[in-house]
């Protein structure tokens, strides 16, 4: 018999009301940042006999034994077991916890796999809440809402130091590193569905995302992988088979089939959307893209921008204004809102000509990018150290000087046929 966790043993509340509360500085007893110190957060599929359920075990320092304001390192593994459970599965548990965390009052919590960043408040921290405390919330949600597949659920919470390190080094990121690999040799063409994604509608009704092996949702959270782990966790959930026997256009990856996914998923809203196009039925955009992409007509390419750069793109305007022409459901040919991993994709804009279409990223952008974007262009195009001919905000904000700039590079957008 399972049973429903209502009650978590909490010194504070816990309900989604508190998920968008932000804890300042001063008000903060510690933190923990994967950003600077070593963190993890990892589901590991184990062996039922090796795991005893609702035991929650803090290696290192309670909160009471940190300093105040102090930034601190933490790792958390959640070990589940269960007949159904398959190693598909964690990284959809590992992507609610950001949920789970951010309902606690008084605790704000970002990022996910090695760079989530937590606060606790002096408030939480007074009322007696300890980090043992999230290995209950962890605990009590994931028995919850994946009771489908875990069976029992045990939680270590590391934060002692050199233990963080061996956890992250050892342990987490070969976990991601297979995980992306596993991906890797996934393509379009060697699958036989897709996967519609409606979790956005919430906010944006009529949108739909369209997930395929090499684009992932524009939120940069649901891989193909995870968007088929998600349909086997709730058959009736966001996640939607989406066959792709009927093609009609394969330059620019329309399908009879996804048309009639995305005109039922959208309620009519939608009618037709091309999976590989910017400029002919591109695909709709809720209001949670990491990046925007849109025309440079005076390069014949195309600006990305992404969420965390404040400033000023050649298009004359910063993420935020192109996010509300882009955002809300509709398709707005020439911009497109997706994921950071889709940028170093074959099918990135691939009716356009693909990545070679790419002007201008923001400096940090281009760097995370840059390995697979290089490995891209080199595969496609023969070309050594692309991103070295794709502008920044260093190198330009505006179109004159970056045309210069492409020019002097011998940028390949230059001679391409316009885009519009
Ligand atoms: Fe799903 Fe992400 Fe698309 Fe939202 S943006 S519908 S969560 S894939
Ligand atoms: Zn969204």
């Amino acid at each position: 018999i399972k049973i429903k966790i209502t009650n978590i043993d909490i010194p504070v509340a816990f309900a989604s009301a508190f998920e968008g509360e932000i804890i300042r500085r001063g008000d903060m007893q510690v933190e923990f940042d994967g950003s600077r110190v070593d963190c993890a957060e990892l589901v590991q599929t184990v062996d039922a006999s090796e795991i005893e359920d609702h035991k929650i075990t803090v290696v290192g320092p309670e909160a009471d034994e940190m300093e105040l304001g102090s930034k601190n390192s933490i790792a958390y593994v959640v070990k589940v077991a269960g007949k159904n459970m398959q190693p598909d599965f964690e990284p959809v548990i590992e992507r609610k916890f950001h949920n789970y965390i951010n309902c606690i009052e008084g605790v704000y919590h970002t990022g996910q796999r090695d760079m989530q960043r937590i606060r606790i408040s002096k408030d939480a921290f007074n009322a007696g809440f300890r980090i043992k405390h999230i290995g209950e919330v962890l605990y009590a949600s994931v028995k919850n809402e994946f009771d489908a597949v875990v069976d029992k659920c045990e939680v270590v919470i590391y934060t002692d130091p050199a233990e963080c390190t061996r956890i992250r080094h050892e342990v987490a990121i070969p976990t991601f590193d297979k995980r992306d690999d596993r991906l890797k040799s996934l393509t379009d063409e060697s699958v036989d569905v897709y996967y519609s994604c409606i979790l956005c509608q919430a906010f944006s009704p009529s949108h739909v995302c369209v997930v395929t092996p090499e684009r992932l949702g524009l939120c940069g959270a649901v891989s193909w992988l995870d968007a088929k782990a998600t349909n086997e966790l709730d058959p009736n959930g966001p996640c939607q088979v989406i066959t792709k026997e009927r093609p009609i256009d394969e330059r620019i990856g329309e399908y009879e089939d996804v048309n009639e996914a995305v005109q039922k998923f959208s309620q009519g809203a939608l009618q037709d959307v091309s999976l590989y196009s910017i400029m002919e039925k591109p695909m709709t955009s809720c209001g949670c893209f990491e990046c925007i992409c849109g025309i440079e007509p005076f390069s014949n390419g195309v600006v990305i921008t992404n969420r965390e750069y404040a400033g000023m793109t050649p298009l004359g305007m910063t993420f935020p204004e192109l996010a509300s022409m882009t955002g809300g459901g509709v398709q707005t040919p020439g911009f497109m809102g997706h994921g950071k991993h889709f940028i170093g994709s074959k099918k990135f804009m691939k009716a356009e000509g693909g990545i070679e279409r790419i002007v201008w990223m923001p400096k940090e952008l281009k760097e995370t990018v840059a390995e697979r974007v290089n490995a891209t262009a080199k595969e496609l195009y023969g070309i050594d150290n692309f991103t070295d001919m794709i502008g920044d905000e260093t190198i330009a904000t505006d179109p004159e000087t970056l045309v210069a700039f492409l020019t002097e590079k011998n940028h390949p957008a230059l001679s391409m046929e316009p885009m519009m």
